[in-house]
């Protein structure tokens, strides 16, 4: 489903001081998995995710999706290939000046979609979220996890295979989390969605994960089921 093939990645150019951030990643995520990357600050999480969304194009190495190379691929195909990957960010980044309407509308709006067709999709995926009372409220009228609830409707929007989570959790108290871990899992099930999410909180790796990779210094030190590594001896 995901496969990430030999990823490096090294930043700075010409004379620039050079920083290896990803040192040849190797990663399969299967379809309808939750797998979780987990590391310090600095062992190159935000690198890989946005390696994986294509913000940020590896120095080597392949990102497959159902078998297509990513970067092989022509930009107007690139453009309809990120369509089958949803983000969500730690600080939601919703348009402040929208209704959470308008902000689960905007990528649809972006593709010209009709307006009845927007009308109804968005109002099915705000029912999804539990928000359909809110439709006409706008972001700061919301708690944090609702916030994030708000985000991961947009993330759906264009019916991705993949949703990548950054920190998605991260700004969130223990409850909220949990409710959104709950909210992830039902993207899971019901939708059949594989989800990659990358964090430093390991309670939320333990509590919704199939699978975790620890990364240290661009590397991956332990790969495995969250059972098998997490478990102590
Ligand atoms: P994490 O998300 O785990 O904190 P990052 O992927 O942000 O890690 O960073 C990994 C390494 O790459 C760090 O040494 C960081 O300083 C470096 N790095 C990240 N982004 C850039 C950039 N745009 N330019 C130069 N170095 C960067
Ligand atoms: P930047 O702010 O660095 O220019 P982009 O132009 O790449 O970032 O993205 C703008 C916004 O689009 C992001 O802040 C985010 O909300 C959204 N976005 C980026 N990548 C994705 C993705 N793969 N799926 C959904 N939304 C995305």
């Amino acid at each position: 489903m995901l496969v990430l093939d030999d990823i490096h990645k090294v930043y700075g150019k010409g004379k620039e001081k050079k920083v290896e951030a990803l040192k040849g990643i190797n990663l399969r995520v299967e379809k309808g998995e939750i797998f979780g990357v987990v590391g310090y600050s600095g062992a190159g999480k935000s690198t890989l995710i946005r390696c994986v969304n294509l913000l940020e194009r590896p120095t080597s190495g392949k990102v497959l999706i159902n078998g297509v190379d990513l970067l092989a691929l022509s930009p107007k195909e690139l453009r309809n290939q990120r369509k089958k990957i949803g983000m969500i960010f730690q600080q939601f980044n919703l348009l402040q000046s929208k209704t959470i309407f308008q902000n689960v509308a905007m990528p649809l709006v972006l593709e010209h979609r009709p307006k009845e067709e927007i009308k109804a999709k968005v109002t099915e995926l705000l029912s999804f979220v539990g928000l359909e009372d809110r439709m006409n409220h706008y972001p700061e009228q919301l708690s944090g996890g609702q916030k994030q609830r708000v985000g991961i409707a947009r993330a759906l929007a264009t019916d991705p295979d993949i949703l990548l989570c950054d920190e998605a959790t991260s700004a969130l108290d223990p409850n909220t989390t949990e409710a959104v871990l709950d909210l992830l899992r039902k993207v899971r099930d019901e939708l059949g969605i594989t989800i990659l999410m990358i964090t430093h909180e390991m309670n939320v790796i333990r509590d919704v994960c199939d699978k975790v990779a620890v990364l240290d210094g661009g590397k991956i030190v332990e790969q495995g089921p969250v059972i098998d590594i997490f478990t102590e001896p």
